[in-house]
């Protein structure tokens, strides 16, 4: 990872604007209030069972009817080595965990096992999902919710993403419909769904026909939200019932980098609360949207998530055009996901989305292995093509007009 780039993260240009800023961005909840309850209302609390720290609000996720909390735990990082943050998760009543099958290794699945194996009373408070990662066929799903199952110390997860990253609706198959019900009849999920990264709003459309999709969780964020079809499947699913759950809620940015990336983070400074928070503001604002699930490898962006979620200021119709602004400014810089334009117009490369994924991981997100890996999962004969094809026709018509050769070319230099 570059280290230059993370010399001037987020959290360092908050840290450069000095504490007052940062003591502006928590004030604008009602955490520390809360936090420094009486010793009495602490008690009353305790002996009514309540929590004593002020729970994260929840919403009915679709036609499922149960409420699940408006952040989710996402764990895609060794979970084993980091108990502490799932305790912290159950003290703000973040209670619906997001893990995979792939993520860590395993140790995700595992850390999560580990706590419910000293804590099993707290099952029935959870609302745990995970994902067949990599799983292209039933008996590989059956193999991968066992394994899941077993590394959790759990009987059932209550929502299985069956599919992990689906691009193609035609996967939505009468076969997977029919595993389905049977998992369900056995006890072993609660609800199916899958999780999308590209091909979006096509797959959330096809899902809300099918009748067996409970909930999808999608890439969803202040530049997806704009996008015409997006706006249309997100309104189809929500008639139809389907849950939706909204990842990659910071559009992958966490690094200030540009004068645009400062005047977005000043503006919103100035509020009361970082840009990371807006974002997740911007989000749940739409009331179709269940949950944001944010990776939280840390209490402070944990807390800083938590405060998000409390605080119930609305974004002003000014805090919203900044962000259209800053989208529009700064669109190169974000893949949309859009894989049947670039497959259309590469068809020899039919990875450029993924590979835009893969970056954004190594880049934004400063996971290096776990980018490497997915890169390597690349059929061989699309990599050994990625830097001798001709991207402009993909150039000329990508929505965000992303310089996709010269992304490719540092896709193969940083993850080959
Ligand atoms: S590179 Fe452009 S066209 Fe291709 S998926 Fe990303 S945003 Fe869409």
């Amino acid at each position: 990872m570059n280290k230059n780039h993370n010399k001037f993260d987020r959290r360092n240009f908050l840290k450069s604007i000095g504490a007052a800023g940062l003591g502006s961005v928590f004030a604008a909840s009602s955490i520390r209030a809360d936090e420094s309850k009486s010793g009495s209302t602490k008690e009353k609390a305790k002996e009514e069972g309540k929590s004593e720290f002020p729970q994260v609000p929840t919403r009915k996720l679709g036609k499922t009817g149960i409420d699940v909390s408006t952040l989710s735990f996402g764990a895609m990082f060794n979970v084993m080595d980091n108990q502490i943050i799932l305790r912290n998760c159950l003290k703000w009543g973040v209670t619906y965990w997001d893990t995979a099958y792939g993520y860590a290794g395993g140790r995700s699945e595992q850390g999560i096992g580990q706590y419910l194996k000293k804590n099993p009373d707290i099952r029935k408070k959870l609302f745990i999902v995970t994902k067949a990662s990599g799983a292209n066929t039933n008996s590989q799903r059956d193999k991968r919710l066992q394994t899941s199952l077993e590394r959790m110390n759990t009987d059932y997860v209550d929502m299985y993403y069956g599919i992990h990253g689906l691009d193609d609706p035609d996967q939505l198959t009468n076969e997977l419909r029919d595993w389905v019900k049977n998992a369900k009849k056995e006890g072993l999920i609660r609800y199916f769904g899958f999780s999308t990264h590209e091909n979006m709003a096509n797959c959330l459309k096809a899902a809300a026909k099918t009748g067996w999709i409970d909930a999808i969780m999608t890439s969803y964020n202040f530049r997806v939200m704009q996008n015409s079809e997006m706006k249309e499947a997100v309104q189809t699913c929500h008639k139809a019932g389907v849950g939706l759950i909204a990842m990659k809620t910071q559009a992958g940015e966490q690094k200030i980098r540009s004068d645009e990336d400062k005047k977005l983070a000043g503006h919103f400074l100035e509020k009361g609360y970082t840009e990371g928070q807006a974002k997740i503001k911007a989000v749940l604002e739409d009331e179709r949207i269940s949950s944001a699930c944010v990776g939280m490898r840390s209490i402070n962006i944990l807390t800083e998530n938590v405060a998000a979620v409390l605080d119930k200021t609305k974004l002003t119709a000014k805090d919203k055009k900044v962000l259209d602004t800053y989208a529009a400014a700064t669109c190169s810089g974000y893949c949309m996901g859009c894989s049947q334009i670039c497959k259309q117009a590469v068809p020899q490369v039919p990875h450029v989305a993924k590979i835009m994924r893969y970056l954004m991981y190594n880049n934004s997100y400063g996971e290096h292995e776990r980018a490497k890996k997915l890169f390597a999962q690349i059929p061989a004969n699309v990599r050994s093509k990625l830097l001798t094809t001709d991207y402009s026709a993909a150039e000329t018509c990508c929505p965000q007009n992303m310089p996709i050769g010269q992304l490719m070319n540092e896709a193969v230099r940083k993850l080959a």
